[in-house]
């Protein structure tokens, strides 16, 4: 994915090098990359260390305690390089950013620019004013500026991609999750229209890219405010039949969501992969309830069965919060049995924390850190066995896989994904990237498969 960051000034000048550095979800990456290709266009190359850069991009997430943590103990190692460089020039943006604004300025007082969720599109001007004028800014529009957002790549044939490619569908979710700072820092959704999502998706696709992976918090209530109000089952059948894209992925859906149309492309639309991502947070229909997820346990395990009735090969992952204010034992055991009854082939699993503006901050019958840490382990080691037990079911059969690069495991292999979203490393020439290749299972580890090409290549 940071292949499509790549950067190609178009200005000839002294170089100026930008370090970019990303927390949080895929689409904090996505603006990291529309960052980097603005400032590409000012003449700022990548620097290969925080000491090289000119400009330090950081972008930020809020969505757990220990997320937002990390953040400041990075913002605390930025001060000795600001005393070392008092040119350098500090920019932090996303949730963080958001969420303090000008305080965030007073509280680290070497930062020159603090950019909200919805301010991204405006970065070069404000870099300009604050390299030029000196000015110390917190820029935080109630909206995006939409204009520079679909001119970043207006005179462009091909936007420069690795093979998976990330486009942001929509922004901000209209949900509230008791437990959620998402609407508060990133306000209400918003969706892009269908012809500029395409565009989009095909200057990547004439830029490299096979798979794109549609982002936004909740994608599958994509559209509304959109005129004629097209659901997210009409962009992915648009997006197939206007595009030559390999591939599709799309995340987060939302349960309460998830429509019968929106389940029969899976059978139909031969791109979309045979993987969702689906959010179930809890077992417990009292907790679901308390978190105002707008479903039950068994409206979930319904939606399931559905969508496996149709796609009976769909591979699926889950996010689980354990210690929930008001989290029994009786309530964790059911989120147990949810997690056995689904047979999730993968599972993000956190323990729950307080938020600022999130209204279960405020909720009665907190659960003990001890708790919610034994909870998690447990839980965790459950998903353990049967992703471990799911990985073993592949040994011996074939899959598609597209190859996305070299193997962290090195050795002359390669690596990629099969539709079900498992990583495969098998032995292959690295002409491979980007091709899509048959490839017969023949290991399983807890997080990947091993490989053995399965087809002669010309
Ligand atoms: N929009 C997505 C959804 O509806 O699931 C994902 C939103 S959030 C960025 C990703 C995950 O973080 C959530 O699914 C949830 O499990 C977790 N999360 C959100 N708020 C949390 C909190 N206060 N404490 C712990 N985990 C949290
Ligand atoms: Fe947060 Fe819920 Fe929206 Fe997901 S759907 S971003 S968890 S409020």
């Amino acid at each position: 994915m940071r292949a499509r960051g790549e950067l190609s000034p178009q200005t000839v000048q002294a170089p100026r090098y930008l370090y970019v550095q990303t927390f949080g979800c895929q689409m904090n990456e996505y603006d990291s990359l529309r960052v980097e290709h603005m400032l590409a266009r000012q003449g700022y190359l990548p620097a290969s260390d925080l000491s090289s850069a000119d400009v330090i991009f950081l972008n930020t997430c809020s969505v757990r305690q220990k997320a937002e943590q990390k953040v400041y103990s990075f913002l605390g190692r930025l001060r000795s390089l600001k005393v070392q460089n008092p040119e350098l020039k500090i920019i932090v943006a996303g949730c963080v950013a958001q969420q303090l604004g000008k305080k965030l300025l007073e509280r680290f007082d070497y930062l020159d620019l603090v950019v909200g969720t919805r301010g991204v599109s405006s970065i070069s001007e404000l870099l300009e004013r604050v390299q030029n004028k000196g000015e110390r800014l917190a820029h935080l529009p109630e909206e995006e500026n939409r204009q520079s957002w679909q001119q970043l790549f207006a005179r462009s044939s091909s936007i420069n991609s690795g093979v998976v490619a990330p486009v942001t569908i929509m922004q901000g979710c209209n949900n509230f999750c008791t437990y959620c700072i998402v609407p508060h820092v990133r306000g209400r959704e918003r969706s892009r229209p269908i012809a500029e999502i395409i565009r989009e998706i095909r200057l990547l696709t004439n830029g490299g890219a096979r798979e794109i992976l549609l982002l936004g918090q909740n994608v599958n209530s994509y559209g509304g405010g959109l005129p004629g109000k097209p659901s997210f089952a009409e962009l992915l059948h648009r997006i197939c039949a206007e595009t030559d894209v390999a591939r599709i992925r799309f995340t987060t859906s939302h349960p309460k969501d998830l429509t019968d149309e929106l389940i029969a492309r899976f059978g139909e639309l031969a791109s979309v992969c045979k993987f969702l991502h689906l959010p179930v947070q809890a077992g417990s229909d009292r907790i679901l309830r308390l978190m105002n997820r707008g479903y039950t346990a068994s409206r979930y395990l319904e939606r399931i069965e559905r969508l496996r009735a149709i796609c009976p090969e769909v591979g699926l992952s889950s996010d689980v919060m354990v210690g929930f204010p008001g989290e029994t034992e009786e309530d964790f055991q059911e989120t147990l049995q949810l997690l056995e009854e689904v047979q999730f082939d993968n599972l993000f699993s956190f323990r729950y924390s307080d938020r600022p503006y999130a209204p279960s901050t405020d909720f009665p019958d907190k659960v003990a850190e001890g708790i919610k840490a034994r909870r998690l382990i447990h839980l965790q080691s459950l998903q353990a066995e049967i992703t471990l037990r799911k990985n073993r079911n592949e040994v011996g059969g074939a899959r598609e896989v597209l190859v996305e690069g070299p193997s962290k495991c090195g050795d002359g292999q390669v690596m990629g994904r099969t539709e079900q979203n498992r990583v495969v490393n098998f032995q292959g020439p690295e002409r491979l990237v980007g091709k899509s290749v048959k490839v017969k299972i023949v290991g399983a580890f807890s997080h990947s498969l091993r490989g053995e090409l399965a087809e002669d290549l010309d």
